[in-house]
């Protein structure tokens, strides 16, 4: 409706009727303009944009090339682009065609052996860490809006009688994070509801690789991965197997969870850890603005 507050008018709405006096022909340049634009690159058509605005200003562009490039010249539109285009109510569109690229790598003949490719860089736009969740799904059970808030556009608070969450966390994403965090362990499944925890550490000035099962339980707003069984390939006495035991054991922070819900269930699985959460009598308010 906003498009048409006006009166309805044909074609499509987005593009605004010339101003008074202006036309969509392309009539001779003509000898004394304001504004006179070469290029009809993006920064020549993004002023020519602009001062469309202004139909006070006179202004003309012009390009030498006969007609449009044959190739295109942008494979990629950047962030920051994408704002641009917002400006012009231009980024739905565009994003809605385009396909998201998180990461970029740059491939090219490697030197050494001109037959293969080598890559060569790659930017990242996304960091590493805090801990990422591969899935979030949450559930809500019992959910009361009030039909006269809805049709009032006032919807200020939603009671919802239980939650029920599940959230995966591959192993892969939790060594992403280990790694991030400067820890030397790597997390992968062990024995059933168990991970198995490895790590190459020295004891009294020796090299050693060391292993342990280890379970996973909720401790105060932490994931706390605590090892049942060591097995470093030889016998240990018991201060090494305590320090060793210490080394191998971590906590991994996660926010308190919203609305009062809790932690009910850690379920390691064979290639990621499901941890569930439930809630009951919640109520969703908005935010005070
Ligand atoms: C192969 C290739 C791939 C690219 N890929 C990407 C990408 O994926 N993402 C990205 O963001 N950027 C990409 N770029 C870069 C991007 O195309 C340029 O940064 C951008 O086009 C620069 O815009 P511009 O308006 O400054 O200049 P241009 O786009 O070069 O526009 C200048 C215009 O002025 C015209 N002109 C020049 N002199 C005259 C004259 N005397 N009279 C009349 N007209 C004239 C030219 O014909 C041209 O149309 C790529 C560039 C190339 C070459």
């Amino acid at each position: 409706m906003q498009y048409f507050l006006n009166g309805y008018r044909k074609g499509d709405p987005r593009i605004r009727p010339a101003a008074d006096g202006r036309t969509d022909d392309q009539p001779d340049l003509p000898g004394e303009v304001d504004v006179l634009i070469v290029g009809t690159g993006p920064a020549g058509l993004l002023l020519a944009a602009q001062l469309s605005e202004f139909p006070d200003i006179v202004t003309r562009v012009v390009e030498r090339a006969p007609g449009p490039l044959e190739v295109g010249r942008a494979d990629g539109v950047n962030c920051r682009t994408v704002e641009t285009f917002e400006a012009f109510g231009l980024a739905e569109r565009m994003t809605a065609e385009a396909y998201w690229v998180n990461q970029t790598n740059f491939w090219g003949p490697d030197p050494a052996d001109t037959s293969r490719i080598k890559r060569f860089g790659r930017v990242q736009d996304v960091r590493d860490g805090p801990l990422r969740l591969a899935d979030v799904r949450a559930q809500l059970y019992g959910v009361h809006v009030p039909l006269h808030d809805v049709v009032a556009r006032d919807v200020t608070a939603v009671p919802v009688d239980r939650t029920h969450e599940t959230v995966t966390l591959t192993y892969a994403d939790m060594n992403a994070y280990l790694r991030a965090e400067g820890e030397q362990l790597t997390v992968s499944p062990g024995p059933p509801g168990q991970v198995k925890i490895t790590a190459h550490t020295t004891l009294v000035g020796h090299a050693l690789s060391v292993s342990a099962d280890a379970v996973i339980s909720e401790v105060a707003g932490h994931l706390k991965i605590t090892p049942t069984r060591l097995a470093t390939g030889g016998p240990l006495d018991d201060a090494s197997r305590v320090l060793l035991g210490r080394r191998l054991a971590f906590d991994v922070p996660t926010a308190p969870l919203p609305f009062g819900q809790r932690i009910t269930s850690i379920t390691p699985g064979a290639d990621s850890i499901v941890i569930e959460a439930a809630g009951q009598h919640i109520v969703l308010a908005r935010p005070e603005s």
